[in-house]
């Protein structure tokens, strides 16, 4: 490891502050950052310990019905928070699947937007990557590329984002509230990360020293709560990243669906909204043909970025399976995979 300096502040407004040193950098709980620190793949000058800051760590309903997630929530904690999961599901689920039980205990919902991405070659200083060195070329592009992306990348960056929770964010209109120098600004979760383009090190639009305070979650969105999941494949059965995932959410009257959310996981850089097939879902009979319709049109951009040519079929499957598991019903516990270690946990939802 690198020589750092390091700061405890103890309002929102002195850490803005401290973290607007060049090379300065956010902790929260480090599950990810004191990895990359000990990898020698990021080497901050200053880390800005935000993990006492009480302000953010609540979770707020307002006048309106949004709620407003601190960004230093626990993952655990907002998943186990019974009317978070009652109004909002599939945000629960997709916490609940992440990671392990140590883990989502540890981490929070902030540094969870901004986790780094798990290319391997990322992780290997002694590999090319664009993302760590800017120009230095891309080993992944000719390498073990299995779990890359098969949406929105470029020749210079084929990774995905690894996040969980960020994709029912996305897909239930989440809108993210930052804090810098220049003042407060909102940013819808869906526009919070970027796709590679010719500058992949460049990840969100957060500018040097912004800080993500908290996380709101529109009223609207609890109409989806009653139709609503979020369903992961993975290479294990827990403890692991995605492969891919998918969250769908339906609002139906007698059979027919007024209303459809729907957002993918491990095929992009981003969490991957599927507008098209949204549109083409509303006013549909909630059933099997209309699922598969909308699968198609929410990958007809895909394309394989190397051996991963099996993650659109893939997709596809999980996008119908996701859509017929929202139209049966939210599930009264959570997750309930056959088999899940988590199944034993109580979600206090709708019953089917
Ligand atoms: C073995 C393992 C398995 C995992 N599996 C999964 C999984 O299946 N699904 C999943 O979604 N995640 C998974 N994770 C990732 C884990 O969820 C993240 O590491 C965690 O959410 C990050 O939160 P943190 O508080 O520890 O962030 P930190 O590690 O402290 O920070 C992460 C990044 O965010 C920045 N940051 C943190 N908070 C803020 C803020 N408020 N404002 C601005 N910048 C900030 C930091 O500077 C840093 O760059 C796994 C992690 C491990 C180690
Ligand atoms: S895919 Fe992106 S993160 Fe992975 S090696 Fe290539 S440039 Fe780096």
């Amino acid at each position: 490891m690198n020589q750092f300096d390091y700061v405890k502040p103890s309002t929102v407004a002195d850490a803005i502050a401290a973290a607007s040193a060049p090379g300065a950098a956010y902790l929260a709980s480090g599950t990810n950052l004191l990895d990359l620190m000990k990898g020698n793949v990021v080497r901050p000058s200053r880390l800005v310990d935000i993990s006492q800051l009480a302000e953010l760590t609540r979770i707020e309903t307002s006048g309106n019905g949004d709620v407003r997630i601190g960004a230093l929530v626990r993952n655990a904690d907002l998943a186990h928070d019974t009317s978070f999961a009652r109004d909002f599901p599939a945000v629960a689920e997709a916490l609940l699947s992440g990671a392990s039980a140590q883990l989502r205990n540890a981490a929070t919902v902030g540094g969870n937007l901004l986790q780094r991405t798990r290319c391997a070659y990322f992780y290997d200083p002694a590999s090319a990557c664009n993302k760590r060195k800017p120009g230095a070329g891309c080993n992944a592009r000719g390498g073990d590329n299995h779990q890359h992306a098969v949406l929105g990348w470029s020749e210079a960056c084929i990774a995905t984002n690894p996040s969980d929770f960020c994709v029912p964010l996305a897909a239930f209109d989440a809108v993210v509230e930052i804090e810098g120098a220049a003042g407060r600004r909102e940013v819808a979760l869906e526009a919070l990360h970027l796709l590679p383009a010719s500058t992949p090190e460049r990840e969100t639009v957060l500018a040097p020293g912004e800080m993500i305070v908290a996380i709101r979650l529109p009223a609207a969105a609890r109409a989806f709560a009653r139709h609503a999941r979020y369903l992961k494949v993975r290479e294990r059965n827990s403890y692991a990243f995605a492969v891919v995932s998918a969250a769908a959410g339906l609002v139906i009257d007698n059979g027919t669906i007024s209303s459809a959310r729907l957002a993918l996981g491990g095929v992009a850089a981003k969490p991957w909204r599927a507008v098209d097939a949204e549109a083409l879902l509303a006013g549909q009979k909630a059933q099997t043909s209309a699922f598969q319709q909308a699968a198609d049109v929410a990958l007809n951009t895909a394309k394989p970025s190397g051996d991963n040519a099996y993650k659109i079929p893939l997709a596809r499957g999980l996008i119908v399976r996701a859509l017929a598991a929202a139209a049966e019903g939210t599930p009264s516990r959570m997750p309930a995979l056959p088999a899940s270690p988590f199944s034993s946990v109580p979600g206090a939802l709708h019953d089917a």
